[in-house]
Parts: C-alpha cells; sequence; structure tokens
C-alpha cells in the first residue's frame, strides 16, 4: 500500500507521521510529475481549502486527481480536505464534488473556532478529535453512511472509498482513523 498525501499547504506533514508510525509507505504530490508514482490511496489534509483549491488547479492537478476519484480512487479528505470533496460548500465553490454531501465552512464561529472533544466512531469507537475552524457536514445524500456526530453535527462519513472528517486524527495520538482508512483502501484493491 502506497499513500500520495496532497502537500502544496496545511497539514500534510502530520499525516505523513502518522502513515509512519504505522509502517505505511508514503509521498507528497506537489506537481504533476508527482502523480507518474504509482499509489494506491490519497490523503487531502487540513489547511485552507479555497488556497488548495486554487492551488490544485494552478499546478494542473485538479482534473488528473479529479479522474482517478471518478475512477475509484480511496481518499481520506480531514477538515479543508473534506470540504475539497464535497459535492456543495455553502457560500462557496466546490472542488472535486466527488462525494454527496453539503458541508458549511468555518461552522462553529470565531469564539468556538478551535476545540477538543470525544465522541464515538461508528465501527471504530470513542476518538479525541481536535476541531480547527472545522466545517461540518450540513447534510449527506443517500450512499453516504454517517460515522459520528458532534453536538446534533455530522463530522465523519464514508461514501464507497471516500472517507472524510471535520476533525485532525493526525493531530493526535490515536491512529484508528488512518489504520481503518488504510483497510478500506486495501479492500478496494
Ligand atoms: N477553515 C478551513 C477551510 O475552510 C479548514 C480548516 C482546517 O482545515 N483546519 O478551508
Amino acid at each position: 500500500m502506497i499513500v500520495a498525501i496532497l502537500a502544496l499547504q496545511g497539514a500534510f506533514a502530520e499525516h505523513a507521521a502518522a502513515l509512519d508510525r504505522l509502517g505505511t509507505d508514503h509521498f507528497e504530490i506537489r506537481r504533476p510529475q508527482d502523480l507518474d508514482r504509482p499509489f494506491d490511496a490519497l490523503i487531502l489534509p487540513g489547511g485552507e481549502s479555497t488556497v488548495m483549491g486554487k492551488l490544485l488547479r494552478d499546478l494542473d492537478l485538479f482534473e488528473p486527481l479529479r479522474v482517478r476519484m471518478a475512477e475509484g480512487l480511496p481518499v481520506f479528505g480531514t477538515c479543508a480536505g473534506l470540504i475539497l470533496l464535497a459535492r456543495t460548500v455553502e457560500g462557496g465553490t466546490p472542488c472535486f464534488a466527488a462525494m454527496d454531501i453539503a458541508v458549511k465552512r468555518n461552522a462553529y464561529g470565531r469564539q468556538l473556532g478551535s476545540f477538543y472533544t470525544q465522541a464515538p466512531v461508528l465501527g471504530i469507537g470513542t476518538l479525541p478529535m481536535t476541531f480547527i475552524r472545522a466545517p461540518y457536514i450540513a447534510s449527506a445524500g443517500p450512499a453516504v453512511q454517517v460515522l459520528a456526530q458532534v453536538d446534533g453535527h455530522i463530522v465523519a462519513a464514508r461514501q464507497g472509498n471516500l472517507l472524510a472528517t471535520s476533525f485532525h486524527p493526525e493531530l493526535s495520538a490515536d491512529l484508528s482513523v488512518h489504520r481503518y482508512f488504510l483497510a478500506l483502501a486495501g479492500r478496494a484493491q
């Protein structure tokens, strides 16, 4: 299993560290030539979704990655990465539109921009969750399996080979969401 990590901006190094701890091969994607290397799964990290969306297009990475996703590439999006996957972005422009979810950006307001909690995740267990100016999933289509909710809002979901979390598993010592994604990606091979 080789995992590519989009490394244009944001918290990509933390995902690389999580994969290192799991002993999983990975490399960073920064330019189109990087896509020539074989990979089985992709991580879209947290950061700033509008900046990443613009860089993806400016650097000619958007279309090849969109095609790979349409072909069934397993993708794990965290926070801004979740926004990049969403079909609808409230008050904004969708990027890959690969997952049938509508997201609300910066959904927790200025006061509560960042917070920590714990909540159960379907099929994984109760997990630590760090939210940083996080989105939540305001609605999800029938193909989407809701994995976790916090305060009545969806914060983790899966649709086929796509996994998305509002929170940042890569910032906690708990590797179980990465493990869950690698199992999902392994079954897709
Ligand atoms: N607020 C950011 C956005 O809208 C996401 C924050 C994050 O990834 N930690 O892209």
